[in-house]
C-alpha cells in the first residue's frame, strides 16, 4: 500500500512502541500508588510530560493529558465557557468538527457564537477577529493549520488581537504539532490541542496545552490526577508513547519538513502537467509542507478514492461523501468554491514513510484514472 493520508492518522512509530511496550506487559503500576512499582510509572508519564512540553516551549506543570484531540478541544473550550459561565465565542467557519461542533453545542446551552469567513485561500483575516469581539467575548478558537488544505493560520496574530481585548486564546494544533515549530509564549497562546496519532504516536491519546493562571472548569470529573483538571487512571503506554513521539519529532521535523515539501512539490507539479482542469486549494505558501489539496474538475473525489484504492494507494476527499453524506467540504465551501467543484476534491497527506517512487507511482496511476471516470462523467461540463 501507498499510504498518503497522514493527516487523517500515522503509524506508530517503530521506537515509539518499543518505548511503550514495557508499560502494557512488566510496568503496569498504577501511577497513584505510593510503593515502588507505582513510582516508577509514575516518573515515566513525568518525563513524558517534560519530553511533550519540550515540544511546544511550555512548562511541564502545563501539560495535561486527554484521549485525543477531541477531547483536548472540548476541555479547552467547554472548560473556559463553564468557568466564565456565559459570554460569546469567536471561531472560523473552517474548524474541525471537533470545534465547530463543540461550539454549536454551546449555543444551545446560552453561549453566543460567531463564525469567521474566511479568504479564497482558506485564511481568517485577523481584522474580521478585531470587527467580530464584543464586549462579552470569553475566547477566540481558531486552529493552527487546517486539516483538509492545511493553511496556516496568522495565530500570533490573532492572539495578541484577543490579548489586547483581556480574551482567552485557543488553538487546535493537531495539524501542526511535530509538524512545524510551536512556542506557546512566542505566540501568546493559552490553550492548545494536540494528538498523538496524528504524529506518528498511538491513537487515543492527546495533550492540552493549559496557560498557568488560565481557569478551565474541569471535563471529566472524578479522582485527582492531572491536577484534578482530567480524573481517571492515566494512559500509560499512550503517554509514554506520546512523549516518545513528542522527542523524535523534535530531532526530525526539520529535515522531514525539507523532503515532505518537496515531495509534495513534486507531486503538484505532476498533477498540474497530465491533468487538465485541476484547483488546488489553500494557501500557495501559508500552507503545511505536507499536503496536497487538489479539485479535479467534472470528476467525483469518492470515485477517484476507490480507483487509487484498487491500485493500493490510500488517499482521502474533502468531500464528505464517504461518511454517507452528500454535503461537500465544508472548508471548500467557505473558501468559496462551489458545490460541483468541491465534489471532485481529492487530499495527499504525505509522511515519514513516503518516498519519490510513491509519488510518481501516484502520478502514473491517478491520470488514466481521470481520463476513465471524465469519459463516464454525469457532469454537464458547460455549466462549470
Ligand atoms: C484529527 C484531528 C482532530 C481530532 O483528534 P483525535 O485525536 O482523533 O480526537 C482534531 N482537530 C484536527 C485539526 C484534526 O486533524
Amino acid at each position: 500500500m501507498i499510504y498518503l493520508d497522514h493527516s487523517s492518522t500515522t503509524p506508530v512509530d517503530k521506537r515509539v512502541f518499543e518505548a511503550m511496550e514495557p508499560f502494557l506487559t512488566s510496568l503496569f503500576g498504577n501511577p497513584s500508588s505510593i510503593y515502588r512499582a507505582g513510582q516508577d510509572v509514575r516518573k515515566a508519564v513525568e518525563d513524558s510530560r517534560e519530553k511533550v512540553a519540550r515540544l511546544l516551549g511550555a512548562k511541564p506543570t502545563e501539560i495535561i493529558f486527554t484521549s485525543g484531540g477531541t477531547e483536548s478541544n472540548n476541555t479547552a473550550i467547554k472548560g473556559v465557557a463553564g468557568s466564565k459561565g456565559s459570554g460569546h465565542i469567536i471561531t472560523s467557519a473552517i474548524e474541525h468538527p471537533a470545534v465547530l461542533k463543540v461550539v454549536k453545542w454551546l449555543e444551545k446551552h446560552g453561549f453566543h457564537a460567531t463564525y469567521l469567513e474566511v479568504g479564497s485561500d482558506g485564511i481568517v483575516d485577523p481584522d474580521d477577529v478585531r470587527k467580530a469581539i464584543r464586549k462579552d467575548t470569553i475566547l477566540i478558537t481558531v486552529m493552527h493549520a487546517n486539516n483538509e488544505v492545511g493553511t496556516i493560520q496568522p495565530i500570533e496574530e490573532i492572539a495578541r488581537i484577543a490579548h489586547e481585548n483581556g480574551i482567552i486564546f485557543h488553538t487546535d494544533a493537531v495539524q501542526t504539532a511535530g509538524k512545524i515549530r510551536i512556542d506557546v509564549n512566542k505566540m501568546g497562546i493559552d490553550l492548545l490541542s494536540l494528538s498523538g496519532h496524528k504524529f506518528y504516536g498511538p491513537k487515543g491519546i492527546g495533550c492540552l496545552y493549559l496557560r498557568k493562571g488560565v481557569r478551565i472548569e474541569p471535563f471529566m470529573h472524578g479522582g485527582h490526577q492531572e491536577w484534578g483538571k482530567r480524573a481517571g487512571t492515566e494512559n500509560v503506554a499512550g503517554i509514554v508513547g506520546i512523549g516518545k513521539a513528542a522527542e523524535i519529532a523534535m530531532e526530525e521535523m526539520g529535515t522531514e519538513a525539507t523532503r515532505l515539501k518537496s515531495l509534495r512539490d513534486r507531486l503538484e507539479a505532476g498533477i498540474a502537467e497530465r491533468i487538465s482542469d485541476v484547483l488546488f486549494n489553500g494557501h500557495p505558501d501559508k500552507r503545511l509542507y505536507s499536503i496536497c489539496n487538489v479539485c479535479v474538475k467534472y470528476v467525483e473525489g469518492e470515485a477517484m478514492l476507490l480507483n487509487l484504492d484498487f491500485h493500493g494507494i490510500a488517499a482521502s476527499s474533502g468531500s464528505a461523501c464517504t461518511s454517507g453524506s452528500l454535503e461537500p467540504s465544508h472548508v471548500l465551501l467557505a473558501m468559496g468554491i462551489s458545490p460541483e467543484i468541491a465534489h471532485g476534491s481529492l487530499r495527499f497527506s504525505l509522511g515519514r514513510g513516503n518516498t519519490e517512487e510513491d509519488i510518481d507511482r501516484v502520478l502514473e496511476i491517478l491520470p488514466p484514472i481521470v481520463a476513465k471516470l471524465r469519459e463516464m462523467s454525469a457532469f454537464p461540463r458547460q455549466s462549470m
